[in-house]
């Protein structure tokens, strides 16, 4: 997909819009399935991006699916995912929607004592579980994308063994899989691999497991400098483990992992408008129109995206600060070196895929964006733009 067609894009459906590159998604697949095993599971993370769309093509690459809500878990089976190809991974959630879940015949991943006893009184080994571990492995990242810490509200305590063993031997729950997930954005792979031995010491306290799941943190590059995830080396490292491991235990795990940003990131490209150029006494703004209400990985995270001027690609070379048009701060990047922006440009934030469109609001009563699919040449509208209609939809008038 060229800047070309983008631009196109842009003329067709309007700005701001995403679209995704789907045979972006199927490289990054390829690459990460390829890396590993045959006996090694990819369960999408929906929750980096459920666009009904998106999830039915990841589901014919041949992945799984790995939900946090029932909502995901819903929407997997209405695009096709079998339930054996699920994961349920809430968590703070109670016993009805692990029960709904349940109901629905997916894998359920439990990340408290309080539900696993709950759990294991009612229903004993009649519906086999796995469990979600917090092994307090500093994963590195941003702390707030940091899971495994020692204060992070995820998975249950290593140091909590003795306790996860009591509630299985006296409930007789059936524990088939053991999970965890450390964070977001790991840079070093020795990470996943420590967490794969503290996964094995742990296998000979399990009798019944099957599956062990190493969550997800595989890093994308999201600037020049950044590196991404060596997954030939992590494939070949952990395949080395597992057998080192299957041939002194005498044990057979199939290895599960859960990539959201690494399968749909770079697939994603947010188009906006430059609305104004305004010159400051300090700088010069660009003001799109756009906000942290469509795109807030820069606010909440302090994330860096690439902003492309595709209007203007050989311009000369300037300064800016790229704003978006919502009554709060709402900086996407500060001196940042654009090709030179006229009002009514477009620029493109690349990099866009995982949790962009999905962590979109109606904050200051704006309007979601447009999302578009490309595949093989061709664009699709895979979601309208809001209407002002939208956003009275759920709102009963009293008054
Ligand atoms: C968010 C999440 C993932 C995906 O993380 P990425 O950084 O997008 O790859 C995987 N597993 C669980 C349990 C998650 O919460």
């Amino acid at each position: 997909m060229t800047d070309q067609e983008l631009l196109q894009a842009a003329a067709t459906y309007q700005t701001p819009l995403y679209v995704y590159n789907l045979d972006q998604i199927a490289l990054r697949y390829k690459k990460l399935s390829g890396a590993f095993s045959a006996d090694t599971r990819f369960f999408y993370a929906a929750k980096a991006l459920t666009n009904i769309n998106v999830l039915k093509y990841i589901e014919s690459l041949g992945a799984g699916l790995d939900c946090v809500s029932i909502y995901e878990v819903q929407l997997g089976l209405r695009a096709g995912f079998s339930k054996e190809r699920i994961l349920f991974t809430p968590n703070c959630v109670d016993l009805l929607e692990i029960e709904e879940a349940m109901g629905l015949g997916v894998h359920i991943n439990i990340d408290n004592i309080s539900i696993l006893e709950q759990f294991g009184n009612k229903y004993a080994g009649s519906y086999p579980i796995f469990v979600r571990i917090n092994p307090h492995i500093y994963a590195g990242g941003n702390h707030k994308i940091s899971t495994g810490h020692i204060d992070s509200k995820f998975g249950i305590s290593i140091h909590q063994l003795r306790h996860i063993e009591r509630v299985m031997q006296s409930t007789g729950l059936n524990i088939e899989g053991l999970h965890m997930h450390t964070g977001s954005e790991i840079k070093d792979a020795e990470v996943f691999l420590q967490g794969l031995e503290m996964m094995f010491e742990l296998c000979s306290h399990f009798p019944n497991l099957k599956y062990l799941d190493m969550g997800s943190g595989f890093k994308v590059p999201y600037q020049p400098s950044d590196m991404e995830s060596d997954v030939e080396s992590l494939g070949s490292k952990v395949q080395v483990a597992v057998e080192a491991f299957s041939k002194e235990s005498g044990k057979k795990m199939q290895i599960w992992f859960e990539p959201g940003k690494y399968l749909v990131s770079e697939s994603g490209h947010f188009l906006v408008k430059a609305n104004v150029i305004k010159q400051t006494t300090a700088t010069v703004f660009v003001g799109v129109n756009s906000g942290f209400n469509h795109l807030i990985r820069p606010m909440f995270y302090d994330s860096y995206h690439t902003i492309e001027n595709i209007s203007n690609p050989s311009g000369p070379e300037r300064i800016y600060t790229v704003v978006g048009h919502i009554c709060e701060t709402d900086t996407f990047a500060w001196d940042r070196k654009l090709t030179e922006v006229r009002e009514g440009d477009i620029l493109v934030f690349r990099n866009a895929g995982a949790y962009g469109f999905e962590m979109s609001s109606n904050f200051n009563s704006r309007l979601r964006p447009a999302e578009v699919l490309y595949h093989d040449g061709e664009f699709h509208l895979a979601r309208r733009r809001e209407t002002f209609e939208d956003l009275l939809r759920n709102q009963i008038e009293v008054l």
